[in-house]
């Protein structure tokens, strides 16, 4: 090691015994003090680099957002299409607050519906991922209406206000998407037959949320500090993206159909209509037969779905995806030095025993994981370069491990 010169900092200049205490470096001595004031120095540039790009200047066009979306989630054509737009547009709306022309660009919130686990969360996260605006998920199942245990309606904008390290301005500007809104559907067609603190009231509350109108928000949340101050957040630029199952809506669709193409020209109409996946007409009316109220639905005026996973995008899913589950294994085993391939056939025997399950594109990993664990603790051990998964291996891991655990309910 070097013989340092002397005992000052080679920042400030200060001697030893100024300072509380003097770092040796290779060639110099940093104090206390400039070691402080070099972080909050590097804080500040990180923080210039995150900065939420509020007028969209890194705006992506649609089909660039939809190219990106392309890489994460497969298929879901006609729902990337849409969110697409819909983020664009609300960037161009954005834009269009500072520059304040005469024709209003009004906000366009979304409703996404779609089975579980086809992609729904996916596609949010996946914006999420490209977005310069502040960005939160949220689970409309905890709310309940002011008063009853549960969350807030006002806890949703808690999350979002995180996001955006507590910049208001920012977080008025961001994007929320609120998961199962379904599960705040009216119970019951008569909404006086029983108090319903977790449908109607909550799809009340959301209302004034959705509409724009300014409201005061707890910056910790919940109702456990009573004495925080509250923070107002104006709702009236934010982007709702809202999804849900919707089970059963299939039937409501269904006999909308029926009623409509009942008497004229009917025929020709029936038979072009795809029993198999009803979802693909879906219409605002029959989200209103399912309990949610009209309101609501005036103020989500993009409609999307998602189509049921196939066997063809089942397949897909395991191995394209940037971040698929196989993607994923040949990773982890690489790091131990071991090349890592399948069988084709043990990829069609993992989807089909998915579908088999019900457990849809959740399913795959948790096939795989039962597959590969034995593989994932004595392959580190021995000395393999190379592991190949057949369809028997598969099948034997598989049956081996307690497969009636991973069937769907
Ligand atoms: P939900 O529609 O219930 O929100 P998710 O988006 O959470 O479903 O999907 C669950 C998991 O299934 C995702 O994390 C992803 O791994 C996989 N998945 C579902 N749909 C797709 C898809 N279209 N493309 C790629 N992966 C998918």
């Amino acid at each position: 090691m070097s013989k340092l010169k002397s005992d000052k900092c080679s920042f400030c200049g200060r001697e030893k015994n100024e300072v509380n205490l003097l770092i040796a470096g290779i060639d110099g001595h940093i104090c206390d003090r400039c070691a402080e004031q070099a972080h909050s120095i590097i804080q500040e540039e990180v923080k210039k680099d995150s900065t939420f790009d509020l007028d969209g200047a890194k705006l992506l066009k649609p089909k660039e957002i939809k190219e990106f979306l392309d890489q994460y989630v497969i298929g879901q054509d006609q729902a990337k299409k849409i969110f697409s737009v819909s983020v664009y547009n609300h960037y161009k709306r954005l834009r269009q607050a500072i520059d304040a022309d005469e024709t209003e660009i009004e906000k366009s919130n979304i409703i996404l519906v779609g089975e579980t686990g086809t992609g729904k969360t996916l596609l949010a996260r996946t914006i999420a991922r490209m977005l310069h605006v502040p960005f939160t998920i949220v689970d409309a199942t905890v709310l309940t209406e002011a008063g009853y245990v549960g969350e807030d309606i006002e806890s949703l904008l808690t999350r979002l206000l995180q996001a955006a390290d507590y910049n208001v301005e920012a977080a008025e500007r961001g994007i929320v998407f609120i998961d199962e809104i379904d599960k705040i559907a009216r119970k019951g067609d008569n909404p006086s037959i029983t108090r319903d603190v977790s449908g109607e009231g909550v799809q009340q509350g959301l209302l004034k949320l959705l509409e724009g109108s300014i409201v005061n928000v707890p910056p910790q949340g919940g109702r456990k500090h009573p004495e925080q101050k509250l923070i107002p957040v104006d709702t009236k630029n934010i982007l709702f993206v809202c999804g849900g199952a919707f089970d059963g809506i299939e039937r409501k669709i269904a006999t909308r159909l029926n009623t409509k193409v009942i008497g004229y020209s009917a025929a020709k109409d029936v038979d072009r209509i795809e029993r198999e996946n009803l979802l693909q007409y879906i219409a605002p009316q029959d989200l209103k037969s399912f309990g949610l109220i009209p309101e609501i639905i005036g103020r989500l005026p993009v409609l999307a779905y998602l189509n049921p996973l196939d066997k063809q995008t089942l397949r897909s899913i395991l191995t394209e995806p940037k971040n698929a589950v196989i993607k994923q294994y040949k990773k982890l085993f690489k790091i131990d030095g071991i090349t890592l391939d399948f069988e084709e056939d043990a990829f069609e025997y993992i989807v089909d025993k998915a579908i088999e399950f019900k457990l849809g594109a959740r399913g795959l990993r948790s096939i795989c994981e039962s597959i590969m664990n034995d593989a994932m603790f004595y392959s580190p051990s021995e000395k393999i370069d190379k592991l190949h998964i057949s369809k028997e291996y598969a099948e034997t891991k598989l049956e081996g491990a307690n497969i009636h655990r991973l069937k769907a309910s």
